[in-house]
């Protein structure tokens, strides 16, 4: 069957709902998806039908759960293609994955004078962890610049990779901005240097077809809240040579080998990664994500979001008063848009959207050093999945008019008589 957001949106109940008095016009996937009722209807299964802890229980329920996790595990390898299913670690979000890389590999592979290389690009959770590890550890934090269209090149990136860089961990596209990276040019750049590439997949895995081995990326980290799958619940992807020669960051039960009263061997990886109990429904759930996206199909969600992403910069660029940040080449982006309008702030501009039943995000997405860089102190942001249409672009449009109203944007001042 051909793609057809509008059918599509059956499956979404929420987006059947007023905000304000109007329809909800959802412009906010990059910070959460929402859910169709196949994912919500495989939680509520879980519970209602297979609910138990895992981890060597003998009775049919435990058996159930799980299958149902394993299999999920199994369908998120085969949908990334990664060579196993052992390679996949449910942690709680990409924020947790990428900690565990800096802990669990950092601390044991780092010393002083090594360098981890990141772009200016990156969200806080591909810094902060990276900036506590460089404390621990003497390592050196360095940065790709990227250009005032928020670009990152080959050629900057490999000006700024050194024989003593050890990591050089960066974003696939950028939830700020829309800046789609250069992937998998970017990963071979670092291991000619003998580097290992981390790439935060958290915008790029929900809206692209991924493939790790053709990548040959190290470590892939992303969220499954993003993507039409439950929240409290993420994925790092390694490979199994990195995952075994990493520590585990939480230890206690479920993660072990044999345990005495003074020391304790732990389990092999993914298990090793995985201590107390995880999160299992969503786990189990996450299965049904995956189906329907590849349901869908990633080239036609890719497809349908540059189209939206394409009318928006239209309808954005109409208006003399606003300025798009982010790639101007519109095959750098993803489907993310952030503008401003005249000098409103951000919040501002959300409120009245708002008021509009749209719902966008404002501020410095996470971003703050690259919000200073560009020099604005943040932005509104729409983002588009596959659900959205058309009819949400205009409503996009039609909330840029209302704000430009609402401030008197673009209205010359009055001018006051003195008597
Ligand atoms: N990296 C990027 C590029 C993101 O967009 C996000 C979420 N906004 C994260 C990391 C963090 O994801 P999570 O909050 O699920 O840990």
């Amino acid at each position: 069957m051909s793609f057809s957001a509008k059918a599509l949106r059956e499956d979404f109940p929420i987006l059947g709902r007023s905000v304000r008095g109007k329809p909800l016009v959802y412009l906010d996937s990059a910070a959460t998806s929402q859910r169709p009722k196949q994912v919500v209807d495989a939680i509520v299964s879980f519970y209602e039908n297979h609910n138990a802890n895992i981890h060597r229980g003998v009775h049919a329920l435990a058996e159930e759960a799980e299958a149902l996790v394993e299999a999920s595990r199994a369908k998120t390898a085969r949908f990334i293609g990664a060579p196993d299913p052992e390679t996949i670690v449910f942690t709680r979000n990409t924020t947790e994955s990428i900690n565990l890389v800096a802990q669990g590999w950092g601390r044991k592979h780092l010393e002083t004078g090594d360098e981890i290389l990141l772009t200016e690009l990156e969200h806080h959770s591909n810094l902060v962890p990276w900036q506590r590890l460089a404390a621990e550890t003497g390592a050196e934090l360095r940065f790709v610049p990227v250009t005032d269209d928020g670009v990152v090149t080959l050629d900057a990136a490999r000006a700024a990779m050194g024989p003593c860089t050890k990591m050089f961990a960066f974003t696939a596209m950028s939830n700020s901005l829309g800046t789609v990276l250069p992937v998998k040019e970017l990963i071979a750049l670092a291991h000619e240097k003998g580097a290992l590439a981390l790439v935060d997949g958290a915008q790029w895995v929900p809206h692209r077809k991924t493939d790790v081995r053709a990548w040959d990326a190290d470590f892939l980290a992303f969220s499954p809240h993003k993507m039409l799958g439950p929240t409290g619940l993420g994925i790092l992807y390694g490979k199994s040579r990195l995952l075994e020669s990493m520590d585990p960051i939480l230890t206690g039960g479920g993660m072990i080998q044999e345990v005495f009263y003074d020391r304790a061997t732990y389990a092999s990886p993914p298990h090793r990664f995985e201590a107390g109990t995880p999160h299992l429904a969503g786990a189990a759930a996450f299965g049904a994500a995956i189906d329907y996206l590849e349901a869908a199909g990633m080239d036609a969600i890719h497809a349908h979001e540059s189209a939206l992403v394409a009318k928006a910069l239209e309808v954005l660029h109409a208006e003399s008063e606003v300025v798009v940040l982010g790639p101007k080449d519109a095959s750098l982006r993803g489907g993310v848009v952030s503008f401003n309008i005249a000098d409103l702030h951000p919040h501002d501009v959300g409120q009245v959207f708002d008021m509009e039943g749209v719902a966008v995000r404002v501020g410095h997405h996470c971003c703050q050093p690259l919000m200073r860089k560009l020099g604005v102190g943040g932005t509104a942001r729409a983002s588009f999945y596959l659900y959205n249409t058309l009819e949400d672009v205009e409503a996009l449009a039609r909330g840029l008019k209302k704000v430009k109203k609402f401030f008197k944007v673009g209205e010359p001042a009055k001018v006051t008589q003195r008597g």
